[in-house]
């Protein structure tokens, strides 16, 4: 068993999730039981339809719909951020709100454009209702989603906006500041830690520390000098 199933099982978070169709059956209903019990989904279109019909939180009764994740699923950056907003929720694609677009800004910074080469998701894929902060059983019952995509993009660099993904996806209750900065591993993948774009909308000065980890991101990918970096910002 993997290390960070025997942290979901020490937890009791292990398995999170189980399909509860019933009626109408799939034919490889027996597979997918299997996948669903060890709380993974190994192909996309499983892994679309159980974030669609997802019961497994109280959230699922005041969102409009779950918002599994936007762009190219070979892509090597994988761009993680806390929920889906009220723009997100409507329009099931995630970011695509004020945040987003300041996100869409910070990729083009960098070289890098939504759905090319880059995936984002979320933490949870169903809106807490008032944009409230996500709950820890919220975010154990949504969080196979996203391991599973990590598993099926397999992504060169993980960029974790905001606390709570950087929590998560660590295991840590550090903070922003103590965890910016370096670069940590996701099993084996880089993952950079930065702010979460509503954040600097809010808080325009830590821009500039928001840039230097999307360059220190950037210089773990593709090893590129630090100068490069230095030249335009979001
Ligand atoms: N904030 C997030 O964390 N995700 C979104 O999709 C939108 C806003």
């Amino acid at each position: 068993m993997l290390p960070r199933d025997m942290v979901f099982r020490e937890l009791g978070l292990w398995p999170v999730w189980r399909e509860r169709r019933e009626e109408g059956r799939a034919p490889d209903a027996a597979h997918q039981d299997e996948v669903a019990a060890k709380g993974r989904w190994t192909d996309w279109d499983s892994l679309s339809q159980a974030v669609v019909s997802c019961t497994a939180c109280k959230l699922h009764q005041t969102r409009t719909q779950g918002v599994l994740g936007v762009g190219d699923r070979h892509a090597e950056w994988l761009i993680v951020g806390e929920a889906p907003g009220a723009d997100e929720d409507a329009q099931g694609e995630p970011f695509v709100g004020q945040a987003g677009k300041l996100l869409d800004a910070m990729l083009a910074a960098i070289g890098l454009k939504r759905g090319e080469n880059v995936y984002i998701t979320n933490v949870l894929k169903s809106r807490p209702p008032g944009n409230r902060n996500p709950e820890p059983d919220e975010i154990a019952a949504c969080l196979p989603y996203l391991l599973s995509q990590i598993e099926l993009i397999r992504p060169k660099i993980i960029l974790a906006l905001g606390r709570f993904a950087a929590q998560n996806l660590l295991q840590t209750d550090e903070t922003i500041g103590r965890l910016r900065g370096r670069v940590h591993r996701f099993q084996g993948i880089p993952l950079v830690v930065t702010y979460h774009p509503a954040y600097l909308l809010r808080n325009l000065p830590d821009k500039a520390r928001a840039w230097e980890d999307l360059c220190l991101a950037r210089r773990t990918l593709s090893s590129l000098t630090p100068e490069s970096c230095n030249e335009t910002s979001a």
